[in-house]
Parts: C-alpha cells; structure tokens; sequence
C-alpha cells in the first residue's frame, strides 16, 4: 500500500547556548493511507517535536521526511506550504480558532488559503459543521463556543480538505472524559470516510488501543 508520510532516521536535537538536548536520535516511521497510528511517550519525550517535524512546521537536525513522495527538504518555503495546506490537517490541544472569525468562516479558512471560492468554501465548511453536530452554532465565534465544541470545529477545519494525513497532538487533552469521546467519534468517522491516515500524539490508552497500531517514544527513539 502507498505510503503518505514517512521519515526515515530522524534526530532532533535543540541547542539552546551551550546546552544541547537531543530530543530524537534516529525515527524511523512509514504511515500508509488510511492507517491510523498513536504516539505515546510521557512528558517531554518528544512528541510535539516529532508531529512538527512530520507537518513540515520544524526542520529536523538529520534525516528526512517525505509527504506523498515529496521530501520536505527539496521544496522551497512555498511549495512545502502548498503541500502542507493541500495534504494535511492539524488538530492541537488548543483549537487556535481565530477568535475574530465565526465557526463556520474557520472552517472554511483552509480552503480560502487555497483559493476556492468563497461560495463553495463556505459550503464545504457548513458541511463538514453539520456532520460535526455544530450546525446551530456554524455563526458563533470560538469565544461563544464551550470547550468540546471548539475542538469539534478545530477537527471539521482539520478535515475540510480531505488531507491525506490528518497530525493531532493530544486533541482532548484539556477536555474531560465524556466531551473527548465525542470529539474523538467524529474525528475517527471522517477520518475513516475520507480514507484520511491519523498520527494522534495521546495520554488516553483507551484511544491509542482503538488505533491500528501504538508506538511509544523512549529516549529519543520510537519502539511498537
Ligand atoms: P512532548 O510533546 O512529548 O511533551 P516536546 O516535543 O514538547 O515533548 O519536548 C521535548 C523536549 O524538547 C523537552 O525537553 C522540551 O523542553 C524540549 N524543547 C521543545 N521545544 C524546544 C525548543 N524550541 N527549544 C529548546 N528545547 C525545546
Ligand atoms: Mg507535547
């Protein structure tokens, strides 16, 4: 099966002065369309440097990373842009929601970025709103919005596209668990409609054991 986003020997290593700390050491990971994969690891191992890293947001230290046959490193600024906008979706922690926009105008955001028409972008966004159970609150700003339906819009905007790989670092982390649940259900049934891959950095070992496959990141390196 075709791979979407791989790296290979991947190693990070912030240096901050004299002080170096080597955060990845060697990542080694090939997610194939549609494959659902967890990350794992306790606090600081990496992981959100991992997920930047493989959403083209950080440059790695060594090695490569290659989102549907094309590696980061040989693309210019633009063009790693324009892959990044067209094949993936993020969802974070915090939804990063304009606040001065409504639900449905942040959904549509990544299509405008894109240049469709408005029209259509706003379409699609009322669509993908609906399917997310926020039809009555498509008008509202994320201030107006509680928490759960936040992270809801936060997953309609990160699938409006149909990427090819959908990158969550820790998605629900600040919701509690009945709210988590329902964000997860619509994330995990567009994602499987869409045919999207998902890397979900997660604490929750009840989500990671719902995914094709668990990884854990230990001292600097990813083991099953
Ligand atoms: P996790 O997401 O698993 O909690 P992170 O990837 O955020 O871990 O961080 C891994 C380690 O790298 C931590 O020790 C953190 O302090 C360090 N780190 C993260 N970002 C930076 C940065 N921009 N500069 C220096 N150190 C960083
Ligand atoms: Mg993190």
């Amino acid at each position: 099966m075709a791979s979407v986003l791989s790296c290979n020997d991947l190693a990070k290593t912030y240096a901050e002065g004299k002080l170096k700390v080597e955060v990845l050491r060697g990542i080694d990971l090939d997610i194939k369309q549609a494959e659902r994969v967890a990350i794992v690891g306790s606090s600081g191992s990496g992981k959100s440097t991992l997920l930047h890293i493989l959403g083209g947001l950080a440059k790695p230290t060594r090695g490569s990373v290659t989102l549907q046959q094309l590696d980061f490193a040989t693309l210019s600024e633009k063009k790693r842009g324009d892959l990044r906008n067209r094949e993936l979706g993020f969802v974070y922690q915090f939804h990063h929601l304009l606040p001065e926009f409504t639900a449905q105008e942040n959904v549509a955001m990544p299509l405008l970025i894109r240049r469709e028409p408005h029209s259509s972008a706003m379409r699609t966004a009322a669509e993908l709103l609906d399917r997310a159970g926020l039809h009555h609150r498509r008008l509202h700003k994320p201030g107006e919005l509680s928490g759960g339906e936040r992270q809801r819009a936060a997953v309609a905007r990160a699938l409006v596209t149909k990427p090819a790989c959908v990158l969550a670092d820790e998605p629900t982390g600040n919701l509690d668990k009945r709210t988590a649940e329902s964000v997860y259900e619509i994330m995990l049934e567009l994602n499987r409609e869409f045919e999207t891959s998902l890397v979900i950095v997660t604490h929750d070992q009840s989500l990671a054991a719902r995914m094709d496959r668990q990884l854990t990141i230990e001292d600097g390196l990813l083991v099953q």
